[in-house]
């Protein structure tokens, strides 16, 4: 006889426990709603539990990217450095979790690996990697903008006999299992595929024991000095004390990291002047360089020029060998058209005789062999590769999920040519499915601590109002989405964001062969969107149809 499989249902469901998933259980289950989180890791963490790489750190200020100390959940927290590094941020989210005691609503170890809008009940059904089966009236997902790992589409990746890891599937320590397995590079041949943030990070340090490090770069990125340093104890009370007036400031900024854009143009100002800025935004830790650059920096070509000039002519003075030092200057993006990596000594490196870069849009990567990689006629013997290969990025978790929305309509399909979505929280034809951190977004171009957890709080005053209206229904209206879709187009359009193959693009290719870059982001400012979403709030959640 068949045993009976029971499907338990619950008002809402989260997908993911990385920093903005746990929020959204804890505060949902403190209104009073029941709720279910499912996380495909063993714990929590979300991008600090997978990215366990040798250098992994936050390039946002640890104390503003901490919403948890800023809403008061552990205020106590002492952050030990200006931007923490990756154990750091595990335990950070670790001790957040404790403090929520949201472990006990998750499911690890789980992936939700199919969702089916269920008409004539107007729920969610969702099916588990365990095979189990749930349904809920919400289906939020967490499931992070940069949590879908990238491997390249290179031959004979499984040949290789050597170790071989992607950076965000860093292998754990089995004796720990917060933290990483120790990889001892020395005496090794190590390579390291891919150039970004990620790469930016972990080549210094493998650089430092390794025998031979090859870097194999199809492009060079805009990388400036990261200027971490510890943070005294003195110094955290200060910041402690002052949280409230970060937070304000912090929400007030465009991408919420605490820096304002410089009030001028370049245009307006002379050789002299942009010299001294520059040289002191350089000089400062953080993202100064990027975000408090002349207002017109993502906008006008020549404002853009001037900066990427002196910034070429940093990587200029730092690398000893011209032809190297030509090779690390990007000549295809403008400056801070992609996520700016932040470095501390990445560029000395490669003044390092154990250090060698291979440029492989050159010559591209052939094959992955038994023993190493064959770029061209050259065969690179290695005893390790790194894949520090970045990620199917925004959409690419969602993929993972056969999503189906009304009428069995795929999400995947819906969005082939680019997300089509109101607010960035919700796509047309799958009704009560909110989408955190997600495409099109104000959270996901932007310190995702502070502006994912600011989300968090907008999607659970909608599900009170929801409640307390006797509403259980909630769609985008077309309108709605049509206008929200184009004008996170239009607005992304404006910008020199359009000149760079970032993550946060999706590229269409035309049926005559033209490439079009798409964004898969909401580019216009935290403070803009969040306004936006107060007003739509305010007017009873208008562009969602609501019964
Ligand atoms: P995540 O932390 O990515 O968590 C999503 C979770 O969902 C994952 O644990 C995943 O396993 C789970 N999941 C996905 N699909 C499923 C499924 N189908 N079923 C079950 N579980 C699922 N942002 C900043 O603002 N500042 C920084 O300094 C910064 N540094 C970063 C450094 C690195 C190395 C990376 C990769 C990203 C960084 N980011 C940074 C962006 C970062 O992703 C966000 O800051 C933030 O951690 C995202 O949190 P999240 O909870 O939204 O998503
Ligand atoms: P990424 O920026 O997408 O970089 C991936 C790299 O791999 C690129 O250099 C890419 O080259 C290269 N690559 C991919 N396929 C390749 C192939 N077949 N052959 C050769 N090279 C290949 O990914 P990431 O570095 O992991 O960073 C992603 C984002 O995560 C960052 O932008 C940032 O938002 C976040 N992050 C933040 C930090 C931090 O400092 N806090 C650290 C890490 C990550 P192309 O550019 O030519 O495609």
């Amino acid at each position: 006889m068949l045993k009976k499989i029971e499907t338990k249902t619950f008002d809402v469901v989260v997908v993911g426990a990385g920093i903005t998933g746990i929020y959204q259980v804890y505060v949902l289950r403190n209104m009073g709603f029941t709720v279910q989180g499912y996380e495909g890791g063993e714990d929590v963490g979300g991008t600090w539990y997978w990215n366990r790489y040798p250098g992994c750190r936050l390039d946002t200020e640890s104390y503003a990217y901490g919403y948890f100390a800023l809403t008061g959940i552990i205020p106590e927290w002492k952050w030990s450095e200006r931007f923490a590094g990756q154990p750091e941020m595990l335990r950070y989210v670790n001790h957040a979790a404790d403090r929520m005691d949201v472990r006990r609503s998750y499911q690890f170890s789980t992936r939700v690996v199919r969702a089916d809008w269920n008409d004539s009940t107007n729920m969610w059904d969702l099916e588990l990697s365990d095979q189990g089966r749930v349904s809920c009236r919400y289906l939020i997902s967490a499931v992070g903008p940069l949590s879908a790992t990238r491997m390249p589409n290179i031959a004979g990746i499984e040949r290789f006999e050597g170790e071989s890891f992607h950076t965000s599937r860093w292998p754990r320590d089995p004796d720990d299992p917060r933290g990483a397995r120790k990889i001892d590079f020395a005496g090794k041949r190590v390579g390291v595929i891919g150039t970004g943030a990620t790469g930016v990070q972990i080549i210094p340090i493998v650089a430092r024991t390794a025998a031979e490090l090859f870097v194999f770069q199809r492009s060079p990125n805009w990388c400036t000095p990261l200027g971490n340093h510890p943070i005294s104890d003195q110094e955290m009370e200060k910041l402690q004390a002052a949280y409230e007036e970060i937070l304000a400031f912090v929400k007030s900024t465009p991408t919420a990291f605490p820096y304002n854009r410089h009030p001028k143009k370049a245009s307006e100002t002379t050789a002299e002047e942009r010299q001294a800025l520059f040289e002191s935004l350089y000089s400062m830790p953080g993202y100064g360089i990027w975000l408090s650059g002349y207002r017109d920096v993502l906008l006008s070509r020549t404002s853009n020029g001037y900066l990427a000039e002196f910034i070429a002519g940093k990587i200029r003075q730092r690398v000893k060998d011209p032809v190297i030092a030509g090779k690390l200057i990007p000549r295809d993006h403008p400056f801070g058209t992609k996520r700016v990596p932040m470095e501390t000594n990445y560029y000395e490196t490669y003044n390092r005789p154990n250090v060698h870069l291979v440029d492989v849009r050159e010559t591209p990567i052939t094959c992955v062999t038994p023993r190493g990689l064959q770029v061209g006629s050259k065969h690179y013997d290695l005893d390790i590769i790194i894949y520090a290969t970045g990620f199917d990025a925004v959409t690419g978790s969602f993929d993972q999920i056969d999503i189906r929305g009304k009428d069995g309509l795929s999400l995947k399909e819906t969005w082939q040519d680019g997300p089509l979505t109101y607010l960035g929280l919700q796509t047309r034809g799958f009704p009560n499915f909110f989408t955190l951190v997600g495409p099109h977004n104000g959270a996901t171009f932007c310190n995702v601590g502070v502006c994912g957890a600011l989300q968090v709080e907008w999607v659970s005053e909608m599900l009170g109002y929801m409640r307390e209206h006797d509403l259980t229904y909630s769609e985008a209206s077309h309108v709605a989405q049509e206008d929200w879709t184009r004008q996170v187009y239009e607005d992304f359009s404006r910008t020199l964001l359009t000149e760079a193959d970032a993550w946060w693009i999706k590229v269409k290719v035309h049926p005559d062969g033209t490439r079009e870059r798409r964004a898969l982001v909401h580019v216009s400012g935290g403070p803009e969107y969040r306004e936006i979403c107060d007003e739509v709030a305010a007017d009873g959640y208008a562009g969602f149809e609501l019964h």
